[in-house]
């Protein structure tokens, strides 16, 4: 029986995009050949990248001085390859300290340059977005993550600043329009909102680039994977296809209007739901709550476990929550089936009047 995969990431995905991912495994494009063997500057594949770049461009919007890269390492390779490419020794850059991601990214942050961190929820756990601050007009640029999977808060605006604005958006990436173009930079690690593990997104303005005197490997400078397309060293083939086929599949479904709708009736659902049963007790401000990821406890944590049990019987996988947090954690990314968030919640409902 299909699962209800409400998992964190790696996590759910289309169904006909596995199904095609498969299919590609087998014989891809009919060649008689598996995409796992074919070469990477082959025209096949440069037709993958080229398909997967103009997806992006198309739901960003993005104008001439932004470029679409796809590398390796994940998210958190980015929380050192940003400040390695953009950071001098003696310049500062200002950082959002709103969750374990963040956190991250400021602690490498620091062995580049300076950090000053602008804006912070520590003294609640994280479990809200900071609303006034300021950011000096001299910072390099500001860095926050747009949504915090681990404490399921989202940011619902950008933050209002005339320096770079760099963001790490692993786990919201297409699933709302947003004005892109803001942006000196984005990243996003694939298997959250738009495919498999093993690929990263990075998306960045050309201007910012060579303002440093810093010497950087190739590998880890943005300037070379430009130069190279994306192609300065075997590219994860399959994992840039799996992305391919999600992006498509977005844009089929309606692009991200579409996803955004959906990501609404789907957390609107969840979080009425979760209000309505005094048995649950949400974690983050009502006004910042993540579309993507929903935190939660159970009033009585002795009931956590037979909330779980009850979620695995009928097939619900995905839902503990991170072990930083505690509780439980429903995520509810792009290719989330509404019917899977109406079997949750009915299970809440029947497990609140069953131990209510
Ligand atoms: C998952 C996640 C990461 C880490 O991604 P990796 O690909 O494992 O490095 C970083 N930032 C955010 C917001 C995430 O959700």
């Amino acid at each position: 029986m299909q699962k209800h995969n409400f998992n964190s990431g790696p996590s759910v995905l289309p169904q006909e995009v596995l199904t095609q991912s498969a299919e590609a495994i087998l014989n891809f494009n009919n060649l008689g050949l598996s995409i796992l063997e074919i070469g990477h500057r082959t025209s096949w594949f440069v037709d993958v990248i080229e398909e997967a770049k103009l997806l992006v461009k198309e739901f960003m919007q993005l104008g001439e001085d932004h470029e679409v890269l796809f590398l390796q390492g994940g998210a958190t390779t980015q929380f050192m390859q940003v400040p390695l490419n953009l950071l001098g020794d003696t310049e500062t850059a200002a950082y959002c300290d709103n969750g374990i991601w963040g956190s991250k990214a400021i602690k490498e942050a620091k062995l580049f340059g300076n950090v000053n961190v602008v804006a912070s929820s520590k003294d609640k756990k994280h479990s809200y977005i900071p609303k006034e601050f300021t950011v000096p007009t001299d910072a390099k640029y500001l860095h926050y993550t747009t949504n915090n999977t681990v404490e399921g808060t989202e940011w619902h605006t950008i933050p209002d600043t005339t320096v770079p604005l760099v963001a790490d958006m692993s786990s919201d990436i297409f699933s709302r329009p947003m004005d892109f173009n803001r942006f000196g930079l984005i990243y996003a690690g694939a298997q959250k909102n738009m495919g498999a593990a093993g690929v990263t997104l990075v998306v960045v303005k050309k201007s910012l680039l060579g303002t440093i005197n810093r010497k950087i490997s190739p590998i880890l400078d943005y300037q070379s994977h430009i130069e190279a397309n994306s192609l300065l060293n075997t590219p994860p083939v399959f994992a840039i296809y799996v992305a391919m086929l999600t992006l498509r599949w977005i844009k089929k479904e309606g692009g991200l209007a579409e996803m955004e709708k959906r990501a609404k009736v789907r957390a609107n659902l969840f979080y009425n739901t979760l209000d309505s049963l005094p048995l649950f007790t949400p974690i983050v401000a009502k006004e910042d709550r993540s579309l993507m990821n929903a935190t939660f406890f159970l009033k009585d944590e002795a009931l956590e476990t037979a909330f779980l049990d009850e979620c695995k019987q009928n097939g619900m996988v995905g839902i503990k929550g991170h072990r930083s947090v505690g509780g439980l954690r429903v995520s509810m990314y792009n290719a989330m089936p509404l019917s899977s968030v109406e079997a949750l919640c009915s299970l809440m409902q029947y497990f609140a009047i069953s131990h209510g």
